[in-house]
């Protein structure tokens, strides 16, 4: 998960790595008191999560307050690279005298953490990275050592860090450290990290992406989340706690296991070619243990897409054999109904692998309006689009 800029910098404030002082607003009037309270003078800068944004306009000095709420009214609402503005930081000015990068990272490659440092920070990095790769130095950093005083001189002479500032930028790279190891991140990065005019080193700009795999040792990352930016219907799932993506097409998917759900995908995008183009309408695994209650929750998610026309559940029985995931849909559908949540869509069952037969039986004998079996993946991909581009 990747954070706002005002985000990276609480964490990097929590972890004493030195800010400025700042404050998030969604409205331009809000931005005259923060402006006082910051001294007069601010920077008003776009909360997206994509990088350019100076570049872009969505950073801009503001001399006084009156200036400040003209500043946030020009930026809240843009459009930066295809993402909206909807919240702006004011934070206090810096006098900038030089602009540095550095950042942590995990290299897959090299299967080990990764510092980077350049004395050219400011511009886009990558720039740098491609025109003047000597100036952009690149530390290994042992996961158990982690940053020590040592490998922190380290990456600051390879950086070649002017002297006057070598201890402050030592101590801010070991901070950095602990916000990317006690928050388990993937990335930390400061662009710029600042001297200013009375020789302080400050991070100006902060981004951090946060391994979703830490969620479970990290219950204050939730809050973190962008909740308005996720798709209700995967933020309900997630919730229910399904495996669960939306696509943009028409035939709703559960199947079993990712391999399986993935081909389905790829099956009824392509029996869709032949009925008007439809296509799959969401990614659903229910994974190994498909009680009625996982199927009830798959299918309350599906069926309350109002994009999706037909469903196609799709399974391959193994360790839990088709007679309990036919149970299963028989459960969730009079799970369902007893809510008051209306079953309207099609539904096209195909039952295969351990216990195929029995879980067949079992549907046939259920009788649902509803639900039609076939017995081959193509056959009920086919089946399933045609449902859908009846509708
Ligand atoms: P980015 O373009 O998304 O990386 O946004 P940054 O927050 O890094 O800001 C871009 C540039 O704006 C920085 O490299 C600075 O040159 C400038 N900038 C940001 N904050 C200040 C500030 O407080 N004072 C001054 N003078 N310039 C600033
Ligand atoms: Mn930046």
């Amino acid at each position: 998960m990747d954070l706002f800029e005002y985000q990276a910098r609480d964490l990097f404030a929590k972890h004493g790595v030195p800010v400025l002082d700042g404050e998030v607003i969604e409205t331009p009037e809000a931005a005259a008191a923060v402006a006082e309270r910051l001294g007069g003078r601010a920077v008003v800068k776009a909360q997206v999560k994509v990088g350019g944004r100076g570049k872009a306009g969505g950073v801009k000095l503001a001399a006084d307050p009156a200036d400040a709420v003209e500043k946030a009214r020009a930026i809240l609402g843009m459009d930066i690279k295809g993402h909206t503005v909807h919240r702006v930081m004011l934070a206090q000015t810096a006098d900038i005298k030089e602009e540095y990068y550095v950042s942590f990272l995990l290299d897959r490659t090299n299967r080990t953490f990764l510092a980077m440092a350049s004395v050219q920070g400011g511009v886009e990095i990558e720039v740098v990275a491609e025109e003047n790769p000597e100036a952009l130095a690149k530390i290994a950093v042992d996961a158990v050592e982690g940053v020590t005083p040592a490998k922190a001189a380290e990456i600051v002479a390879a950086a070649k860090f002017p002297a006057e500032v070598a201890d402050q930028v030592a101590e801010v790279l070991q901070k950095l450290w602990t916000v990317f190891i006690a928050e388990d991140a993937l990335l930390v990065e400061v662009n710029p990290l600042v001297k200013t005019g009375d020789g302080k080193v400050i991070a100006l700009d902060g981004k951090v992406s946060l391994d979703a795999n830490a969620d479970f040792r990290q219950p204050e990352h939730e809050a973190l989340e962008d909740k308005a930016a996720a798709n209700p219907l995967e933020a309900k799932a997630k919730e229910k706690g399904l495996n669960y993506v939306k696509l943009e097409g028409e035939v709703g998917i559960i199947g079993n296991g990712a391999g399986l759900v993935m081909s389905t995908l790829d099956v009824v995008a392509y029996a869709g070619e032949n009925h008007g183009g439809v296509k799959p309408a969401n990614f659903l695994d229910i994974g190994g243990g498909a009680s009625a209650e996982v199927m009830a929750n798959g299918l309350e998610i599906i069926l309350g897409d109002p994009d999706v026309k037909s469903v196609f559940v799709n399974v391959f029985g193994g360790i839990t054999a088709c007679d309990a995931v036919a149970n299963g849909i028989v459960q969730a559908l009079e799970l369902l109904s007893s809510k008051g949540e209306a079953v309207t869509k099609p539904l096209v069952v195909r039952l295969d692998g351990n216990n195929a037969e029995l879980g067949r039986k079992i549907l046939t004998d259920a009788n649902h309006p509803l639900v039609q079996q076939v017995d081959t993946m193509d056959g009920a991909a086919d089946k399933a689009a045609e449902l859908a581009a009846a509708k």
